[in-house]
């Protein structure tokens, strides 16, 4: 028995880290999982893997800003298995020009806005009523331990977006509690994925991350699956509204030991 058996999920930014991994966790706990990515040979390769591993999975290329492709993804997600029971709204970008407010420009911060704010609100608008038909589920939020805390290296659109996607997620889980759909965020910390790495590209500003977490490592997008699966799954069925902080202590730590 899997945990998420006879569910649908959809996932954006599956093509690669934290929802590439997800996909592949979901299928494997039984979910049929609509792989979507900007990228379509990144969904694909998702989608094919876990095919290979015994699972079922489609690939969509869509670009979460758009509202004539997120309506297309969640059809997708009907068209082929008659439902849709989990939303995660991952899909995400931290552009190497976010910087501090003089310096960031309007395009960065619109295209920023754009991908992981508005992105993740028409995730909701179509997968929301899809999961209410389907007679309820999960919704689940990507934003970042950055939208609780202030970070000396700044990328003020990146975190602007972040703490949108948590105060949407806080009232869309009100809106929706009575009609079965829990909507919750998933705030990772500073993770050894590609978004992050590309970012910090130097050691010394991997290191000028690392002295802020407490376990002193960056985290793992399998971790993040694996949290992720949590929040899908009937395991969290009394959590709604919650923001998941799964970041090696970071927004605990005043100061962290030597
Ligand atoms: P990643 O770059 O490995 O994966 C993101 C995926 O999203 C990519 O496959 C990319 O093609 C896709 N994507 C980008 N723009 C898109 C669009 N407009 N439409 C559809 N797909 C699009 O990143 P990741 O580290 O797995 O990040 C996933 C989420 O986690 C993001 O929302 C990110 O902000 C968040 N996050 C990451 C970290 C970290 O340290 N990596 C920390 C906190 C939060």
């Amino acid at each position: 028995m899997g945990r998420l058996d006879e569910r649908v999920a959809l996932i954006t930014g599956a093509g690669s880290g934290i929802g590439r991994e997800s996909a592949t966790l979901f299928a494997a706990e039984g979910a049929a999982v609509v792989c979507v990515d900007l990228d379509e040979g990144s969904a694909v390769a998702t989608a094919s893997s876990i095919e290979q591993a015994g699972g079922r999975a489609i690939a969509v290329r869509a670009d979460v800003s758009s509202a004539d492709d997120a309506a297309a993804m969640v059809q997708a997600a009907q068209d082929t298995y008659g439902a849709l029971h989990i939303m995660f709204n991952n899909a995400g970008i931290m552009h190497s020009d976010d910087g501090n407010a003089q310096d960031t420009s309007e395009a960065i911060w619109d295209l920023t806005m754009n991908v992981n704010a508005k992105g993740v609100f028409l995730g909701c608008k179509f997968g929301i009523p899809a999961i209410r038909n389907s007679g309820g589920g999960s919704v689940i939020n990507t934003a970042s331990f950055v939208a609780h805390l202030g970070a000396a290296t700044p990328q003020v659109a990146y975190t602007a977006s972040k703490g949108a996607v948590l105060a949407l997620t806080r009232e869309l889980a009100v809106v929706h509690a009575s009609e079965g759909v829990r909507v919750n965020a998933l705030c990772p910390g500073p993770l050894r994925t590609e978004l992050l790495m590309k970012f910090l590209d130097t050691d010394e500003k991997k290191h000028r991350r690392l002295v802020h977490v407490p376990m002193g490592r960056f985290g793992l997008a399998e971790e993040m699956a694996k949290s992720a699966l949590f929040l899908a799954s009937d395991d969290s069925s009394y959590i709604t509204g919650s923001e998941f902080l799964v970041d090696g202590g970071i927004t605990a730590a005043y100061v962290t030991p030597e």
